[in-house]
């Protein structure tokens, strides 16, 4: 889990402010050197609003994950009655790959073993989400969701499994269209239990081997 400096984020009393996020003004600035340094020099008349799209794109959509807290948006429980295990399927993610700034897009697949507290549904979707709209990493985003929902609600047990395709394959280096990177994390009770991943993998709908 990436952390802001220590502070940062923070009001006195310890509730978390609204996250600085992305710089509006300096995107807009890039993206005219950018295009300039593409060869773009005079903007066309059908590019004139380009800069501005682009840096309300990634400021206001792509990368807003950085205004989130994904613990803070797990942090309203609610008291567990049992111990059934929870599987939210199929969250449709998009993000930017840290390597590239290329999309990679796709879903992602979350469980836990509830310990003493439960969490909305919608809210483990929108914690994707908060994490999965910044410059990632298949393998971190993936490891950051378990790890957010660990220390948010203090499960038995959490996992999380992600397919993407990543357009940083398709477009260019390997330009293999299709290919779909699949990455895996556990916590808890998960990493001991073959049975449990077993039965989270064929809930959240992976092919058998
Ligand atoms: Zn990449």
């Amino acid at each position: 889990m990436s952390r802001h400096k220590a502070g940062a984020g923070k009001r006195p009393g310890g509730r978390a402010a609204r996250r600085p996020g992305p710089d509006r003004a300096r995107l807009l600035r890039a993206a005219r050197q950018f295009l300039a340094a593409i060869g773009e020099t005079g903007l066309r008349r059908d590019m004139r609003q380009t800069p501005a799209r682009v840096a309300d794109a990634w400021s206001g959509e792509i990368v807003s994950g950085y205004r989130s807290d994904p613990r803070r948006i797990l942090s309203r429980t609610i008291p567990a009655q049992d111990h059934d295990l929870v599987v939210v399927r199929d969250i449709p993610f998009t993000s930017v790959c840290v390597h590239h700034l290329l999309p990679f897009h796709g879903t992602a697949h979350v469980a836990y073993l509830p310990g003493k507290r439960l969490v909305g549904l919608s809210k483990i979707a929108r914690a994707v989400d908060a994490l999965s709209r910044r410059l990632q990493l298949q393998e971190r985003l993936t490891r950051q969701v378990v790890e957010a929902l660990a220390s948010s609600l203090r499960p038995i047990g959490a996992a999380c499994r992600v397919e993407a395709e990543h357009l940083c394959m398709s477009i260019r280096g390997a330009r293999k269209t299709g290919a779909r990177v699949v990455t895996s994390a556990y916590a808890g009770r998960f990493r001991t239990s073959p049975a449990l991943r077993t039965e989270f993998l064929r809930l959240s709908g992976a092919r058998p081997r």
